[in-house]
């Protein structure tokens, strides 16, 4: 992983007042309110000694966890990129971060541990008002429409972080089979003692697990996502469970068979379901463009996203875009039972898929190639167009990305001894992806669930 040294932005790049002015009169006690939901803490870079004012907005999230904050000095001749957290009983941690005396110092870095950030409001040069991060979604997106998001993530907070060992910490005894060890770990984990449900098989054990997986998708997810991205094939795919016989289904599932093994596929799932609900938190500034429904990538505007550093992002897209591509035979071919009658008729065979015979022959297409035979296969394309993406999917294979850690900027150099081709997006985008990608494994999880309950 190559990492260029970060360019700190000079004073032309210093905040658009004329925009935050025209919110003010508006919204004038939510700005006194706001101001003091910043929390100013003064520390120096342990590599150079810049001082910096890190300054992190503050929200439910400083009484839960850790918040986990991943920066970079702005010192143009440092470049350092540290990890730090904040804890609201103790302050800035680790220890060695030296507390700086200058109150003024030239260097502010803005943090939201819940709010995407732009890099206007990042790096502040000297500034002594500086919107927060906040306030300044406010010039993109309607107060309405972040303060339903605060609330949210206040639900979220409540009622999905406590749980989120969960998933993992059940898969060791869901394996083995043991009943009643399971039962009294997810009693334990829901703090459940007194409202006890009895599972009596490792069946029923397995419905709980996939309940908890269907109700974690229900959370992350919204009506936006519903009704632009997954919706509609979640929908064909059910109905084609439902109304198509046993014999039709057991025999597409034949198929989806011989290209994956379909319980170690279960398994992997688990494991990465497992591990991604327990680091959830470092996405909740993706959360927020799922909630406002601005989910179509690549944004136009450089967000930014400090709570995860971009070796983790690229951990989680290899293994969600993996598992996905694994199980696409199944959403394609349940979609093409639902509009065309027969798994292996594709509705748009006379257009991009012509030529190719089958859900096998789908299979056997290079990872790029299918999403490109499937452009003008409505719903399956919207299902996939901005997130199954093999260009990054290969730039992270072949360990060949540049991250830039000014701009967060990252180049895919996608094709094989090529240094020269690249595509770009930038970390909150791929984030965006990985989440979306995510959320499709775990709607495939559920699927499959149905599926071996009625053959
Ligand atoms: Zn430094």
């Amino acid at each position: 992983m190559l990492k260029r040294f970060p360019k700190v932005l000079t004073a032309g790049h210093r905040l658009n007042f004329s925009i935050s002015v025209t919110l003010i009169p508006l919204q004038q006690n939510v700005l006194i309110v706001v101001k003091k939901m910043v929390h100013n803490i003064y520390i120096k870079c342990n590599t150079c000694g810049t001082p910096i004012r890190l300054r992190i907005q503050l929200d439910g999230s400083i009484y839960k966890y850790d918040l986990p904050i991943h920066v970079c000095c702005p010192n143009p001749n440092c470049g350092d990129e540290f990890d730090c957290h904040f804890n609201h009983k103790q302050g800035v941690l680790p220890k060695w971060f030296v507390a700086s005396e200058e109150d003024m110092p030239n260097y502010s870095i803005s943090y939201s541990p819940q709010l995407p950030i732009f890099s206007d409001i990042k790096y502040g040069v000297g500034q002594a008002f500086m919107l927060t991060p906040f306030m300044a979604l406010g010039t993109f997106y309607t107060l309405p429409k972040i303060s339903h998001f605060g609330a949210y993530m206040q639900t979220i907070l409540e009622e999905v972080y406590p749980y989120r060992t969960l998933l993992k910490e059940l898969i060791p005894i869901l394996k083995k089979g043991n009943v009643m060890a399971f039962q009294k770990k997810m009693m334990k984990i829901m703090e459940l003692e007194n409202n006890k449900r009895d599972l009596s098989s490792v069946k029923e054990c397995h419905d709980v697990y996939t309940d908890f997986v269907a109700s974690l998708r229900r959370s992350f997810s919204s009506p936006e996502y519903e009704s632009n991205v997954s919706g509609v094939v979640l929908e064909k795919c059910i109905h084609s469970i439902r109304s198509h016989s046993k014999e039709e289904t057991q025999a597409l599932m034949d198929v989806v068979k011989r290209t994956t093994n379909i319980q170690k596929w279960k398994e992997d799932a688990m494991r990465y379901l497992g591990s991604f609900l327990e680091h959830s938190e470092k996405y909740y500034p993706v959360m927020f463009f799922i909630q406002v429904g601005d989910i179509t990538i690549p944004h136009t505007i450089d967000f930014m996203i400090d709570t995860i550093d971009v070796d983790s992002v690229h951990a989680d897209f290899s293994k969600s875009f993996n598992l996905l591509n694994d199980m696409l035979l199944l959403p394609v071919g349940l979609c093409n039972m639902d509009l065309t009658e027969d798994f292996n008729i594709f509705p748009n065979a006379t257009t991009g898929m012509k030529g190719i015979n089958g859900l096998s022959e789908f299979a056997k297409l290079p990872d790029g190639l299918k999403i490109e035979k499937l452009r003008d296969y409505g719903v399956i394309e919207k299902y996939l167009s901005n997130y199954f993406n093999s260009h990054v999917r290969n730039g992270i294979a072949h360990e060949n990305t540049i991250f830039y850690t000014d701009t967060q900027m990252v180049e895919y150099y996608y094709k094989m001894n090529d240094d020269e081709t690249h595509e770009d997006y930038r970390l909150i985008d791929v984030a965006i992806m990985t989440f979306v990608n995510t959320l499709h494994v775990m709607e495939l999880f559920v699927l499959l669930n149905t599926l071996s309950n009625k053959l």
